[in-house]
């Protein structure tokens, strides 16, 4: 509704309305205000107020919202209310009442408190602490308000940030010179970085105006100590109250960095931030500012006179251009180092790279060895992503340990509140075990209904060893060429990725070894027939020879898609092969699906599960706990009763109470973001990206997987199919350097290894394919380094 203009009262009249409807004297002052005539009354001994008084026409439903939002927060804890203006009744006990102006027509009048302090604005020199505090109030009035509704505050305002694109678009015409072509350029890294995120932002009831003017500070406590003019308020992005707070907290600030950190920081701390509201708040902090000098520009063309109108405009035009200097991902990073409560706010010195380097040189055993020809110096992640101290950001499509995302704030959350509560290990009862035990075995065929969880998926294998060989009284186990199962003792004897390699002493008596069922690069291949029956032969011959020195196989341990080997898929029919021949000869069959469980193939849960088979024990490790050290072997009752010989299992961290409340979050994440499904989608669109470049880059010899399980098999020659092992090491590299994370795996290790968070999505794919592309183009120029 168009109204004219704020009501015109004068000192008389607003004493007389004092008098009349409060039964209150006093002084009184106009107050700035752009839409009510505020006034500020000091009243004869008693407690300031605010007269807000409004065009008659005003809607009256925004008046009673308004009314149950301020009933709303005098329930609120004492922290956050006396932070908030309460309302005051008339002698008639109303909280707002109608009057009649000298010129005839009705306004809407209320008296809220007055509440000391000095705006933000007035402040000068460094805020951070302020802005600190300022954050901690606007996230506990986001939590005090988070179930507060009233249908007049789903509406719409030009200063709504959800329309911030369209509203900064309508008037950009207006905006000349600097200013016009700052915004130009904040609207592209909007639409690039925020504007795809922007539908899965939570929405809630935000004050959604806690700019500098509208924050009130004791500056000598270096507090915050009121928040007024609720009048924008409104049911919208529920981040966008801190995007408003942090714009203008940011402005003309030394470091604007520093100071947006330290409002989230304070926010976060009461509020935590979700994924996307970590994504979209440094867009959304700038997209405020383009705002705010659009629709100055429009109302100051139709109110040249009015000051209050441009009184943010010169620190808009100064600050926009500062944050445009720096890469767009830094304002990221600054969300996220404020979101990790470790650091806080305060800035730190970043250590060189070379310092920490050679720190570590110093102090850790040199066989622990670092990936990349040019190491990557990282000190946070988030979600699909790994920033440099810098700020450079890496595109992370290799790492599966943070599986629903690095820094997932729900899994940071549970363990931190755990850690706080009761750290514990299975001696004693406590929910958590049980009824995660409960969740992982409901994602297993039902004859798996016993689960031991452990810290790391090579304690796994090794109590999987153990069963195996407890129920079935034989020691042999059978594995694959090329695989990896853990860095213990037992376990390098039946990894020969290790004892096969370089300081390796090759497989004792006790383990077979036999062939991996490669139809690409294999000795039988795709096209024969007769393939998967031969490699089963192999297996035969493995028992066979046991069997010739009298002994039997407690178990064949096979990872259920081959990752070190080289990201297979087994061909159809050979492990249900092998089971039957295994179980025939007495032994019990585990599938380690550390790489491959949880959703990760996108068409089913667990690898083993595409295969038609049940294993009697699978194996669980690292993404299991998103970062937090998990792992469990899932198996059956029989295997598990038998193992109960009289000697107690203890594992001091396996199963402790904050390992547990790891892995529900995990399992809540994964069910609440869908990860599986997007891991197919998203799967599919990197495979066929994959046959495209294939098409026109001959190295390509085979590509395959999954989901989020993919292999790129890159060889000299189509028809030889010889490895291209340095290639692949130079197209790793290459791409390092253009800030993609990949690996390489396979017996000779020329298979490119895509394996990402499962948040990883189509924009980061089409990242991916890109750079892959640039990169094998510049191979085979001759100009990849
Ligand atoms: N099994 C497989 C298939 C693995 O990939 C790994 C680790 N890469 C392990 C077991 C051992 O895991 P951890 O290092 O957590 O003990």
């Amino acid at each position: 509704m168009q109204l004219e203009g704020r009501p015109k009262f004068d000192g008389p009249s607003v004493r007389r309305l004092l008098s009349e409807v409060y039964g209150l004297e006093g002084e009184v002052e106009a107050l700035p205000g752009e839409r009510d005539l505020n006034v500020r009354v000091r009243v004869d001994g008693g407690r300031d107020g605010v007269l807000k008084i409004s065009n008659g026409q005003e809607d009256e439903s925004l008046l009673e919202g308004e009314q149950r939002l301020f009933e709303h927060l005098a329930m609120a804890p004492a922290s956050l209310r006396s932070l908030c203006p309460g309302l005051r009744k008339t002698l008639a006990g109303e909280s707002r009442t109608t009057y009649r102006g000298e010129n005839g027509q009705e306004h809407w009048v209320r008296l809220v408190d007055f509440l000391p302090g000095r705006p933000l604005a007035t402040v000068e020199g460094p805020k951070e602490a302020l802005l600190h505090d300022l954050g901690r109030a606007l996230g506990r009035l986001q939590v005090a308000t988070s179930d507060f509704h009233h249908r007049a505050y789903e509406r719409s305002i030009p200063w709504d940030l959800s329309q911030g694109r369209r509203v900064v678009e309508e008037r950009r015409e207006l905006l000349q010179g600097a200013v016009a072509t700052s915004v130009g350029a904040w609207l592209e890294l909007y639409d690039r970085f925020v504007a795809p995120r922007f539908g899965d932002l939570p929405r809630a009831w935000i004050h959604n105006d806690a700019n500098d003017h509208n924050v009130l500070v004791d500056s000598e406590r270096g507090r915050i100590v009121g928040l007024i003019d609720f009048g924008d308020a409104l049911v919208g992005p529920r981040i966008a109250e801190l995007a408003v707070g942090a714009a203008y907290g940011i402005l003309d600030a030394p470091e604007p960095l520093d100071a947006l950190e330290a409002i989230t920081s304070g926010f976060h701390a009461e509020r935590p931030l979700f994924r996307d509201e970590i994504e979209t708040l440094y867009g959304l902090v700038g997209m405020r500012l383009c705002m705010s000098a659009a629709i100055a520009a429009e109302q100051v063309r139709a109110r040249p006179q009015d000051p209050y109108l441009s009184v943010s405009q010169g620190a808009i035009e100064r600050t926009l251009p500062r944050l445009l200097e720096r890469p767009y991902p830094q304002g990221t990073s600054a969300v996220l180092a404020a979101c990790d409560p470790g650091t806080g706010f305060v800035p730190r010195d970043v250590e060189s790279t070379r310092e920490v380097a050679s720190r570590r040189e110093r102090t850790i055993g040199p066989s622990v060895r670092l990936t990349y020809e040019e190491p990557l110096h990282v000190e946070r992640a988030w979600s699909r992503w790994l920033f440099s101290p810098t700020g450079e950001r890496f595109l992370d499509a290799y790492n599966n340990v943070p599986h629903v995302g690095h820094g997932h704030p729900r899994v940071a959350a549970a363990v931190a509140r755990q850690m706080r509560r009761l750290c514990t290990n299975t001696r004693y009862h406590y929910r958590s075990l049980g009824l995660y035990a409960e969740r992982l075995l409901a994602t297993f065929p039902g004859s798996l209904d016993r689960c031991f969880l452990l810290s790391s998926a090579s304690e796994a294998n090794e109590l999987a060893l153990r069963l195996a060989r407890t129920a079935t009284g034989h020691r042999d186990i059978v594995v694959m060429e090329g695989a990896y199962h853990g860095h213990t003792t037992t376990l390098i004897d039946i990894s020969p990725y290790k004892h096969g390699g370089p300081g390796g002493e090759g497989a004792p008596s006790w383990v077979g070894v036999v062939r991996q069922p490669d139809l690409y690069r294999g000795p039988h291949r795709e096209g024969n027939p007769e393939a998967v029956e031969n490699y089963l032969g192999d297996v035969d011959r493995a028992l066979g020879r046991m069997e010739g020195e009298g002994r039997r196989p407690a178990a064949f341990l096979a990872e259920t898609c081959p990752s070190v080997g080289g990201q297979h898929i087994l061909p159809r029919g050979y492990l249900a092969g092998v089971y039957d021949r295994i179980r025939a000869a007495g032994g019990l069959c585990i599938a380690d699906e550390v790489q491959t469980g949880l959703g990760r193939m996108g068409d089913a849960f667990y690898a083993f599960v595409e295969h038609g088979v049940v294993p009697d024990i699978v194996v669980l490790g690292k993404p299991i706990g998103n970062g937090h050290p998990l792992a469990a072997v899932i198996t059956t009752r029989a295997i598990a009763e038998a193992f109960d010989t009289g000697m107690e299992f203890f594992a001091t961290f396996g199963g402790n109470t904050v390992a547990c409340e790891a892995g529900l979050a995990v399992l809540d994440v994964l069910e609440e973001e869908d990860l599986q499904v997007r891991a197919a989608r998203v799967g599919d669109r990197l495979v066929s990206g994959f046959r495209e470049l294939a098409e026109r880059h001959p190295a390509i010899g085979d590509v395959r997987g999954r989901g989020l399980f993919l292999g790129v098999e890159l060889v000299l020659d189509r028809d030889r199919r010889d490895p291209a092992t340095d290639l692949a090491s130079r197209v790793k590299n290459g791409m390092r350097s253009r800030g993609v994370l990949i690996g390489t795996d396979g017996l000779d290790d020329n298979v490119l290894k895509v394996r990402p968070p499962m948040p990883f999505d189509r924009g980061d794919a089409g990242t991916l394919l890109d750079t892959l592309d640039e990169v094998l183009t510049q191979a085979s120029s001759g100009s990849l380094e």
